[in-house]
């Protein structure tokens, strides 16, 4: 079993279209899989409809959230009810925000001297897709004003630079119970990976945990062997699943599909946590 529970499509800033994720998937001998695009289920029914046999697909999708100390936390929401209102309120909510703070990243850039401007932005952004720091990365690509999504973040994007907006979203507990009324499990995703700003702290778990937590993301390429032993010790002392993933974003990153994998066991032990099977599997 090779079980990968978190990627990325260019619904939103991943680069491969969800149809080139199933065919890749399935042909590096994934056997379950998880979509779960930033704060969107835009690509779900593409996904679908390219399931092939032989692979489970688990729909989900990764949602921006902030602690009140303005610390950002991802949280995974899987097996949810797509008609669920409320959860999809709180996605749409933040995908419009997101438009405003990419106006006001650029405004700051251009205020720098960095010569950029929204609408080549949006030429690097799929349609329907969840707009991100990434697109501008890009379009600072093709400007040749930077050399790799890397490059643009390391100098200009990263969540401690001047250049660097937040925008709204809901606390983790929040998502969580919105996962959870809606019938998913809620996973929190390489929550001690601190090369993105940073981390929240061990003793906030409780919070989570009493929020509905269901797992957490222990193997992740971001975390290292001593963070993922805290990590593991808190799953287990809570009985929380205990899940590793590739976080992959196409070309977008070095991450490479199941990279790290999810154990059968744990995986079983979270699928049952969802209010439904909804597994998808033709
Ligand atoms: P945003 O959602 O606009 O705040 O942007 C955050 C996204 O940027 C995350 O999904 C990361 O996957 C991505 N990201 C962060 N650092 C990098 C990096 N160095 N290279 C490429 N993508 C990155
Ligand atoms: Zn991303
Ligand atoms: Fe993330
Ligand atoms: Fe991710």
């Amino acid at each position: 079993m090779r079980i990968d529970l978190h990627t990325h499509s260019n619904f939103s800033d991943g680069t491969d279209r969800p149809s080139e994720l199933i065919n890749k998937a399935m042909s590096q001998g994934i056997t379950t899989l998880a979509l779960t695009d930033h704060d969107t289920i835009a690509g779900w029914d593409e996904a679908i409809q390219w399931l092939r046999p032989g692979m489970d697909l688990v729909l989900g999708s990764e949602i921006s959230c902030q602690t009140e100390d303005g610390i950002s936390v991802h949280m995974l929401g899987l097996l949810f009810d797509r008609a669920n209102a409320p959860l999809q309120e709180m996605l749409a909510q933040t995908r419009d925000n997101r438009l405003g703070r990419m106006e006001r990243i650029i405004a700051r850039m251009n205020g720098a001297g960095i010569e950029i401007t929204i609408e080549e932005v949006h030429a690097q952004l799929s349609e329907g897709a969840t707009l991100g720091r990434p697109h501008l990365a890009d379009a600072l690509v093709a400007k040749g004003l930077a050399k790799s999504r890397d490059e643009v973040f390391s100098d200009w994007l990263a969540n401690s630079s001047p250049f660097y907006v937040a925008h709204y979203s809901p606390t983790p507990e929040v998502a969580i119970g919105a996962i959870k009324d809606a019938g998913g499990v809620a996973v929190i995703a390489h929550p001690l990976a601190s090369l993105r700003g940073r981390i929240v702290s061990l003793e906030s778990f409780d919070s989570y945990i009493e929020a509905g937590l269901d797992g957490i993301e222990v193997k992740h390429r971001d975390q290292t062997p001593e963070q993922q032993q805290l990590l593991f010790d808190i799953a287990s002392k809570a009985d929380l699943a205990m899940t590793g993933s590739s976080d992959y974003h196409g070309n977008g990153k070095m991450n490479e599909l199941g990279e790290f994998t999810t154990d059968l066991a744990q995986w079983e032990m979270l699928e049952a946590r969802a209010n439904a099977r909804r597994i998808v599997r033709v």
